[in-house]
C-alpha cells in the first residue's frame, strides 16, 4: 500500500482498530449493565475514537466534551496541563468514563482524574485506545486500554501532527523528521 508523505508505518490497521473497541465497549457495556453512564471526550483527538465506542456500547449513555492544553505543534510535553473547555454536564453522582486517545507521560489522564474526581461522580474511569508505557511519567490508572504501543509519534484515527493526518483510518507512525524538522 502507498502510505501518505511522513507516514513512516501502520501500527494498526482499521480492521485490528475495530476489533478492539468491540473489546472494549463489549467489556465496558457488561461492567455497567443497568446504569447510565457519562461518556466524556478529551478533544480533540478522541472524537473519532468516542464516536465509534459510542455506537457499539449497549447500555445507555451520554456524551460530552472538554479540551485541554496539548502541545501545540511539537512534539514534546511541558508536563503542565491546562483545561480549556470544560463540560456542560454535571458529572456529581454520575457514572463517568473519560475517554482518551493516548496517554503518553500521563500528566493529562491523571490531571483529568483529579479535576473530575473532585466534583464527587458516582464513579470514575478512563478509557483509553493508546498507551506509551515507556514514557510515563506519573503512573494513572487506565480502566479500559486498546493497544501498548512503543515510543514513536503516532498519527491517524483522530491523532493529529499540526492538525494533520487526523483522518487517515489506520493508526500509524509519523516519521521522525517530520517533527523534527519543525523544532
Ligand atoms: P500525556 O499528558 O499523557 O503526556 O499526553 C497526552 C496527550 O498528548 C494526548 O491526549 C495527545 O494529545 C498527545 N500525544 C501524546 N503522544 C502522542 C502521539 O504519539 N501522537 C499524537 N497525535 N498525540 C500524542
Amino acid at each position: 500500500m502507498q502510505l501518505p508523505d511522513g507516514i513512516d508505518q501502520i501500527l494498526s490497521s482499521q480492521e485490528e482498530i475495530k476489533a478492539t473497541i468491540q473489546r472494549l465497549a463489549a467489556q465496558i457495556s457488561a461492567d455497567y449493565e443497568g446504569q447510565e453512564v457519562l461518556l466524556v471526550g478529551v478533544l480533540k483527538g478522541a472524537f473519532i475514537f468516542l464516536a465509534d465506542l459510542s455506537r457499539q456500547l449497549t447500555i445507555p449513555h451520554v456524551v460530552d466534551f472538554l479540551s485541554v492544553s496539548s502541545y501545540g505543534a511539537t512534539a514534546t510535553t511541558s508536563g503542565e496541563v491546562r483545561i480549556i473547555m470544560d463540560l456542560r454536564t454535571f458529572i456529581r453522582d454520575k457514572h463517568v468514563i473519560i475517554v482518551e486517545d493516548i496517554v503518553d507521560t500521563g500528566y493529562t489522564l491523571s490531571y483529568l482524574q483529579q479535576l473530575l474526581g473532585a466534583r464527587k461522580p458516582a464513579s470514575l474511569r478512563a478509557c483509553v485506545l493508546l498507551s506509551k508505557p515507556d514514557r510515563r511519567r506519573v503512573d494513572t490508572p487506565i480502566d479500559y486500554l486498546g493497544f501498548e504501543i512503543p515510543d514513536h509519534w503516532v498519527v491517524g484515527y483522530g491523532l493529529d501532527y499540526s492538525d494533520m493526518y487526523r483522518t487517515l483510518p489506520y493508526i500509524a507512525v509519523l516519521k521522525p523528521e517530520v517533527y523534527l524538522e519543525s523544532q
